[in-house]
């Protein structure tokens, strides 16, 4: 059983795969991975992210947005979903980078 005060056992989820250590993430609204695929859960912590669906009461919240592999991961971009949350809590662990590679490049000039 797990307890509430008991804040790690989403480590023991993260820590133990190798493929996401050192994976550079982007912040991406959620979208369908395929056609039929509606919705991804967070690698850490399990929450459901998901373009169109909605919680039942009770339940928890539906994600709309987090963190995400990009397209020089080797399964590709938006294969994996990592909650705000669990990015928080263990990006330094994970040695998780937020990339950048996909947003348009900003005017870097120099006076
Ligand atoms: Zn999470």
């Amino acid at each position: 059983m797990e307890t509430e005060d008991e804040p790690d056992w989403r480590a023991e989820q993260l820590l133990e795969k190798d493929y996401l250590v050192g994976v550079g993430f982007q912040w991406r609204r959620h979208s369908a991975y395929r056609e039929g695929w509606d919705h991804d859960h967070c690698v850490g912590c399990w929450a459901t992210s998901s373009e169109h669906e909605v919680a039942e009461p009770g339940e928890e919240p539906i994600l709309r947005e987090g963190f995400t592999t990009c397209a020089d991961f080797e399964n590709g971009a938006e294969y994996w979903w990592i909650c705000l949350d669990c990015w928080a809590t263990f990006k330094d662990a994970m040695k998780w980078t937020l990339s950048v590679t996909e947003a348009p490049r900003s005017t870097d000039r120099q006076a």
